[in-house]
């Protein structure tokens, strides 16, 4: 049953879907206004163009701690299409003869990681600092320090940096250790390596993003009575006093009323666009700065890399950082996945293509080259805002903005959650908005 108050969710990524769903529930009317075709947002599949296979955006991997996730999966029905993995495994490639590999035993992760990173194949003194490392993740960090400068005051440089750290550090905050506010990704490794085995294992889509957000969303929102509008792009957002009083979608406007309440899940370049003529109100968040990711998906025909496993880290590897597979593909499928890195920006899909291929070659040796492999390169370049120590206090509370209208809040992975770009993030401040309304 609706109260007669109306809810406007602006962008159907995993907070707007969040948020719909939290209105709905409050007894809210809600619409939900989507530009693309689909609800999502940067978790989106699309078809490879000569296979129509449903490929991702990019890959997304979850944690067991994802707990604000789980739940919109569970409302989706979906929670049960992951690999739900009992303990966190991970494999290293170094080049075509060495690997290594990080298996934390079911015991929670402070007394499972010790013995673990005493059987990671890198020199015994390495080990030895990497574990006072770990140990010191409890500490945090000065807000100030990028993480490169907490690995070195915590004497982490060499191997402990380059096995453990940098592809931990890629893969949370999708920047180089450089560009990484060390606060901020600590607290992301204590939510995940300070409970249980679980809490700190991979969960893997078995399925494209689309059939576990955008597909089952339709159903679901129905079922619901929220009504979804997509391929309805906002514009801009129409101000008198301190109130919104308009959506404008190109030539249609929507008109907002006294008792409505207008939810921006955009992400904040988008945000900043309808905002443009309200500089005051972007003036923190609108220099917030993006980092891309790149995706080379591969199908290999003569050759194929061994299966390591799901998720294997490239030590060293530039511009590529991880291989990764999904479960119960094929073996000749897999992808290889970039975060962060800038020498991509004007490159045509072909060279990105040839990069790619090159790179395989380098870690798996000649019996990797495969001139037949289909390669299909997806890239985004507004993948994650950069979490570095400059973006705290640029990230408003999820809610409303400091001196924004009244009727107008915001949530996304980019508003201050305390977590680096990521779905759980982006549910989570959805969850603090929705915690913020007036019963
Ligand atoms: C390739 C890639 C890989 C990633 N991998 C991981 C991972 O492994 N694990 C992880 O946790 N996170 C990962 N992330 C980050 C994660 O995708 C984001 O943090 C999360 O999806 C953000 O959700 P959101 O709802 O805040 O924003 P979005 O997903 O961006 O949703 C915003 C929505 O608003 C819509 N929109 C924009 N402008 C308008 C407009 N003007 N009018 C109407 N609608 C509009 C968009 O179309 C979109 O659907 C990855 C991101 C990318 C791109």
């Amino acid at each position: 049953m609706t109260s007669g108050r109306r809810a406007f969710v602006l962008g159907g990524g995993v907070a707007g879907m969040t948020a719909a769903f939290g209105l709905s529930d409050r007894g809210f009317a809600v619409e939900l206004l989507e530009s693309r075709k689909q609800c999502g947002g940067r978790a989106f599949s699309s078809a490879a163009p000569k296979t129509q296979r449903r490929l991702d955006n990019g890959y997304h991997i979850m944690l067991g701690c994802y707990r604000g996730m789980q739940t919109l999966l569970r409302r989706l029905g979906t929670e049960g299409d992951f690999q739900q993995d009992r303990s966190l495994t991970m494999a290293y490639r170094f080049g075509p003869e060495r690997t290594a590999s990080l298996r934390l035993s079911r015991l929670p992760v402070p007394l499972a990681m010790p013995w673990a990173l005493l059987r990671l194949g890198i020199g015994f003194g390495a080990r030895l600092r990497a574990f006072r490392g770990m140990a010191s993740v409890m500490w945090g960090a000065d807000k100030t320090w990028t993480f490169a400068e907490w690995l070195r005051r915590r004497g982490q440089l060499g191997e402990p940096d380059q096995v453990m750290w940098r592809p931990l550090c890629r893969a949370v905050m999708n920047v180089e250790p450089e560009d990484a506010s060390a606060a901020e990704f600590l607290a992301a490794l204590r939510e995940a390596f300070l409970g249980s085995a679980a809490s700190a294992a991979f969960w893997l889509p078995k399925k494209p993003w689309g059939e576990l957000l955008g597909d089952p969303a339709l159903r679901a929102f129905e079922n619901e009575g929220i009504k979804l509008r997509t391929g309805a792009r906002v514009t801009e957002l129409k101000f008198e006093g301190d109130r919104v009083v308009a959506i404008v979608l190109g030539d249609e406007v929507i008109e907002v009323g006294a008792d409505d309440t207008v939810v921006s899940a955009m992400p904040w370049f988008a945000l900043r666009k309808v905002l443009g003529d309200h500089e005051a109100l972007t003036k923190a968040f609108g220099t917030l700065r993006s980092s891309p990711i790149v995706t080379a998906y591969f199908t290999m025909v003569n050759q194929t890399p061994p299966d390591e496993g799901p998720v294997v880290a490239l030590v060293g590897g530039q511009p590529f950082h991880f291989l990764l597979r999904t479960p119960g593909d094929p073996t000749a499928q897999f992808a290889l996945l970039s975060g962060g890195n800038r020498s991509f920006d004007g490159k045509s899909v072909a060279e990105i293509t040839k990069i790619a291929k090159q790179q395989l070659q380098r870690y798996y040796g000649s019996a990797c080259t495969d001139d037949d492999a289909e390669v299909v390169i997806r890239k985004e370049q507004h993948a994650t805002f950069v979490a570095d120590p400059a973006s705290a206090v640029l990230r408003p509370t999820p809610g409303r903005l400091p001196n924004g209208p009244s009727n107008l809040l915001v949530c996304g992975d980019w508003t201050a959650t305390g977590l680096p770009a990521t779905l759980e993030g982006a549910t989570r401040s959805a969850e603090k908005l929705l915690a913020s309304l007036p019963n």
